[in-house]
């Protein structure tokens, strides 16, 4: 098993609204969680798409389509074309949406919206680096679509009304919400996004709110180092 080690420099943990200093991230605001994290050192677990190299010369990605398989979820009723090891990881993915849903909102969703999976790309920051999408191996995941709450099923105590109907739960719109109605979504959102964060064994990377181009979607990858870059208010967290 080949054991890659990718050193990242400066690691920071932070909750509690104080500034990620050594991660090169700063806000004076109080009240907000920070996830501005890279971990130093990464040793593989001998995941499929680790010993890959993300480097390009040419500054143009060159990508294994054939690699790529249909993955078509029944629970969430969503496709993507992705790497067969990234499926795993969506699987688990989906495991944990359910187990969170049913505990936040009485049940699972019925359907994940997404910007897909398998896109042959650079990035766009850098061009000599391939994104995790080229290799099948990241989503760019942007909401849930709840159908009404079962007749049989048991509503949290904090459902609110409005909230046994039908319903869309969208980064976009819900990360950091206008109206206070609102809250009890982003309070999911930013406990999904919590508690991926600390599942490496889910996703590695996790990019979101408020990072650029990042305001509609968490980006969710396998990369072969970890990082976790979003933060969202504190307030509605707590449930
Ligand atoms: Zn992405």
């Amino acid at each position: 098993m080949p054991l890659l080690v990718v050193a990242l420099g400066a690691v920071g943990c932070l909750a509690g609204g104080r500034a990620p200093g050594a991660a090169g991230e700063s806000d004076a605001s109080a009240g907000r969680v920070w996830h501005a994290e890279l971990f130093r050192g990464f040793a593989s677990d001998g995941y499929a798409l680790d010993p890959i190299s993300r480097w390009v010369e040419t500054g143009r990605a060159e990508c294994d389509a054939g690699a790529m398989v249909r993955h078509r979820s029944r629970t969430l009723r969503y496709t993507v074309t992705a790497h067969p090891a990234f499926v795993e990881r969506l699987e688990r993915f989906e495991r944990l949406i359910a187990e969170l849903a049913i505990e936040h909102y009485g049940r699972a969703p019925r359907r994940l919206a997404h910007r897909g999976v398998f896109a042959c790309r650079t990035l766009r920051t850098r061009k000599y680096r391939i994104s995790e999408h080229a290799l099948g191996n990241a989503l760019d995941f942007q909401g849930l679509d709840f159908g009404p709450l079962p007749r049989r099923a048991v509503a949290p105590p904090d459902l609110p009304r409005y909230l046994r109907g039908s319903f869309r739960v969208r980064v976009v719109s819900h990360w950091s919400p206008a109206r206070a109605r609102d809250a009890h979504h982003a309070a999911f959102l930013h406990r999904l996004a919590d508690e991926l964060a600390s599942r490496p064994d889910i996703f590695r990377g996790i990019v979101g709110p408020p990072r650029p181009r990042h305001h509609d979607h968490l980006h969710l990858d396998a990369a072969p180092w970890r990082y976790a870059w979003f933060d969202h208010d504190a307030d509605v967290t707590a449930r």
